[in-house]
């Protein structure tokens, strides 16, 4: 029997578990052979191999996970004691107070935190020092002094707390806790440590028993008698005792074992080795959250570890303010990739996404990869710039590079920016010349398609011209209040595609300021991209000014 076990490139979701595979060892330092479709390591790997399934998700998302928004707060506690508490202010107290509130007193109580109290080898009840932090508020005329010495209270309860949980033990078993239920159940659920009726409490023993021992009794075993086959690898098979329910959004429900469905799921019975891969899915899908990205490129195996690893790096480490934009840290990874290779390389690029418990699927294909690429300057204005929706924050470089990845044109996004732009500007964080951007970024994209003719003439800057130069003739007759009025009318005839409407709109504009209407109106009547394509570039140019900061259209 062969001491080294080699996975092959399989469909994409297997091979994220190699991938996945491949992660976890080689952050551990094991040695790990890849060639062009396999990966391949000595079975004495696996020794310990719970200890590094668990290390890995608790360094590699160290940056989400709660345990460390508890001992993160140490260097607040700090910084406050070495100065003697001279410069806590009302801000701090504040600050000290929401902590307390929102993550102290919310993670030390959660049922997943004290399923984990009993394995942590430190003599301290947690929860009784949960019970002496309480929020502190100023009450009426009291001032910071009357209260410091309570602060100071709770900032030794708080440093005992941070003691516990900085120490290897709690680390240990309360990050595994934060790993399984913030990243881990996003690849599978509802089996071992995932299964709420697990007998074994201890997290890293139960993975152990159920997923490396029998590969290790596997491995040994004489294979000759087996009957059956693996539905992944086709290796042989003792029984069909293991099957694909415990993976996500496999269409196999874990909940509804009927007699029916089990006769099919008999059909997809898997081998140890591929039952410990797939419990590997998570470590090699990236995820923000309950979201998860995944590049499957099939055709080479270090291909598919290092774009992957990229989208990591990109979300993770090459983040602006902690913002991870799982579009942007896809752009970014394949233009780093394909950047230093020949053009004639470039080729169509699966995006697998996992969002609402789902897969979804979509092709990057090799000229939207070039639209993005040609598209680089507008969309890195983009990136920080969004709207709020009810309570839900946008970006809108997310936004537009959804759209292009789904082959769609941007005019309903812009039509919606518009809107909010002039109707809720405070709920708005971007500037009508941002809407311009994505104008240009569209008229590409229509021309790529063929939905519009490609034009020299650059009619989002004519239409954008025009519509500023009026806005300046309004503010001449002292008349601008006139424009929000009149830039409803105009998006509205836009989002209904009457031409007749908008350029009545526009003519009274210019009868009214005794102008003379600019040749680019004739543009409008060609066809219905261009006259959307021109009329929100003058739209844009009769709102922008709002923020006294449009200056840039002229
Ligand atoms: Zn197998």
């Amino acid at each position: 029997m062969s001491e080294n076990i080699r996975l092959y490139i399989e469909d994409w979701l297997y091979t994220s578990g190699v991938v996945g595979i491949y992660n976890i060892l080689k952050y551990s330092k094991d040695e790990v052979i890849v060639k062009d479709n396999y990966v391949e390591f000595n079975k004495n790997c696996l020794v310990g191999f719970e200890d590094k399934y668990f290390n890995y998700f608790i360094d590699k998302y160290k940056d989400v996970i709660s345990i460390n928004k508890i001992i993160s707060f140490e260097e607040f506690l700090i910084k406050h004691k070495e100065s003697n508490f001279e410069d806590f202010d009302e801000n701090n107290l504040e600050f000290l107070d929401k902590s307390i509130r929102e993550v102290f007193k919310k993670y030390l109580k959660s049922n997943s935190y004290k399923a984990a109290y009993d394995l942590i080898e430190i003599d301290v009840n947690i929860l009784d020092l949960e019970k002496e932090l309480k929020g502190l508020k100023l009450k009426k005329k009291e001032n910071i002094e009357d209260i410091i010495s309570e602060v100071k209270n709770q900032f030794d309860i708080l440093e005992k707390i941070i003691d516990y949980f900085k120490s290897d033990s709690a680390i240990k078993y309360i990050g595994a806790k934060n790993a399984m239920y913030t990243v881990i159940k996003n690849g599978w659920n509802g089996v071992c440590f995932l299964n709420p009726q697990t007998k074994e409490k201890d997290m890293y023993l139960d993975y152990r028993n159920y997923f490396i021992n029998p590969v290790a009794e596997y491995i040994d075993d004489n294979k000759e008698k087996y009957k059956y086959s693996c539905f992944a690898c086709d290796g042989a098979m003792k029984n069909l005792s293991n099957d694909l329910s415990f993976v996500n959004a496999t269409g196999f429900d874990v909940n509804k074992k009927s007699s029916h469905v089990w006769d099919f799921q008999n059909d997809v019975a898997i081998c140890p080795i591929c039952k410990l891969v797939y419990s590997c899915v998570p470590a090699g899908i990236n995820y923000v959250y309950d979201k998860g990205i995944y590049v499957n490129e099939n055709t080479r195996m270090e291909k598919a570890i290092n774009i992957n690893e990229k989208i990591y790096f990109e979300l993770y480490k090459n983040n602006e303010n902690n913002k991870r934009l799982t579009y942007k840290a896809l752009v970014e990874s394949i233009n780093k990739e394909f950047n230093n290779k020949l053009k004639y390389e470039l080729s169509d690029v699966q995006v697998v996404r996992y969002e609402n418990e789902k897969y979804k699927f979509n092709m990057l294909s090799k000229n939207t990869l070039a639209l993005i690429k040609k598209s680089e300057s507008e969309l890195s204005f983009l990136s920080n710039k969004g709207f709020k929706e009810i309570n839900t924050y946008f970006n809108i470089y997310e936004l537009v590079v959804e759209r292009l990845l789904n082959g769609q044109n941007m005019f309903t996004l812009i039509q919606k920016l518009m809107y909010y732009k002039i109707s809720q500007p405070k709920d708005s964080f971007y500037r009508a010349n941002d809407i311009i951007k994505i104008l240009k970024i569209n008229k590409r994209f229509l021309e790529e398609v063929g939905a519009m003719e490609y034009k020299e003439k650059d009619i989002i800057k004519f239409g954008n011209a025009a519509g500023y130069y009026l806005r300046e003739k309004y503010r001449a007759k002292g008349s601008v209040d006139k424009l929000s009025g009149i830039s409803y009318k105009l998006l509205n005839a836009l989002k209904t595609n009457n031409k007749n409407a908008f350029m009545d709109t526009v003519l009274n504009c210019y009868l009214y300021t005794k102008g003379q209407v600019p040749n680019i109106f004739l543009d409008v009547l060609k066809s219905d991209e261009e006259f959307k394509t021109i009329g929100y570039a003058f739209v844009a140019g009769l709102i922008e000014g709002e923020n006294k900061e449009g200056t840039d259209n002229k």
